[in-house]
């Protein structure tokens, strides 16, 4: 059975049940990285020039983790995921830049992922199909069943309340406290728990209830980000506006926390944006940025008087 590589990093949290569906339905067998540790991170950071944001970092340190464990690599190009909304340009070259800092890894299963270009989509994921069929037709029951699988993993978070962590990993949030707090942006921030430095957790353990992006639904999210943004411009813009605006707009959380990777372009504008409406709506904020420089007991700190204020003002 081939063997195919899944980064545990960037887009796994928000696509790993498409993938699985999708290889699954081809007889592939899947290896997923181990969670990120010490060693994960500085192999990645070692690749690659320094201005390079920490997510993409750590990324390659989990393809160099999969070195030797599996026949292929999947690193798909992510373009855009709907039309007229542009991921950011680190995601379209994911796979030239994997393979011009990692040259010894297995070959890449790659697919272009543009929603503005729905013929060449097509004939992408059926070229990548063909590593495993010839048969046009098993890519297209493959395709499908990814998309179904896809739906229903993003209905479930919504319906249960639930975090990637907590489908994907079986890992079991908090769901009381005395405070609430909606945590907000890119799902390979919040979930990777070397990254964020247990972020979660930690809040938890200070009694706070954490709401995040995932428990929105799409409506919602589009909706609030289309009130403070005119629209979504870049991809994750509503998980970061659109989610933190909800949940303003509706005062369900006693404060906002939102967590970007030092460096970031499209998430230093719209940080700004949330940031702006928070204080007009007199709600507490913070952005925690985080990189490989990111100290535990520094943003331990500043997590707890976040909190401290977050009550007082209750
Ligand atoms: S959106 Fe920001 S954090 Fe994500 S890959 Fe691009 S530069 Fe890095």
């Amino acid at each position: 059975m081939v063997k195919v590589g899944i980064p545990r990093a960037l887009l796994y949290y928000e696509y790993y049940p498409m993938w699985r569906a999708f290889f699954d339905a081809l007889g592939a067998e899947l290896v997923v990285s181990e969670s990120t540790t010490k060693d994960v991170a500085a192999s990645g950071v070692a690749r690659v020039t320094a201005e390079t944001c920490f997510p993409v970092k750590i990324f390659m340190g989990h393809v160099i983790s999969l070195i030797g464990k599996c026949d292929f690599i999947f690193v798909p190009a992510v373009r855009s995921m709907e039309e007229k909304v542009h991921n950011c340009s680190k995601f379209l070259g994911l796979p030239d830049m994997t393979r011009a800092v990692i040259p010894e890894c297995p070959p890449l299963l790659e697919v272009d992922i543009d929603m503005e270009k729905k013929r060449e989509l097509y004939s992408s994921v059926y070229a990548l199909g063909r590593h495993f069929t010839w048969n046009p037709l098993k890519v297209r029951r493959a395709a499908k069943l990814a998309l179904q699988s896809h739906g229903e993993y993003k209905a479930r978070m919504v319906r249960e309340g639930k975090t990637p962590s907590e489908v994907l990993e079986g890992k079991s949030e908090q769901r009381d406290g005395s405070s609430s707090v909606a945590l907000v942006g890119h799902p390979y921030l919040l979930y990777d728990d070397y990254v964020n430095h247990r972020l979660i957790s930690r809040l938890e353990g200070q009694g706070v209830i954490v709401l995040t992006p995932e428990m929105v639904s799409q409506a919602d999210m589009k909706q609030a980000t289309h009130e403070l943004a005119g629209g979504s411009y870049w991809t994750y813009e509503d998980e970061v506006i659109g989610a933190g605006g909800y949940y303003i707009k509706k005062g369900v959380v006693d404060g906002v926390i939102s967590v970007m990777a030092f460096g970031c372009g499209p998430d230093s504008v719209m940080m700004h944006i949330l940031d702006r409406y928070a204080r007009r709506e007199r709600r507490p904020y913070t952005c925690l940025t985080l990189d490989e420089h990111t100290a535990e007991a520094g943003l331990a700190t500043r997590v707890e008087a976040f909190i401290d204020m977050v009550r007082k003002r209750r």
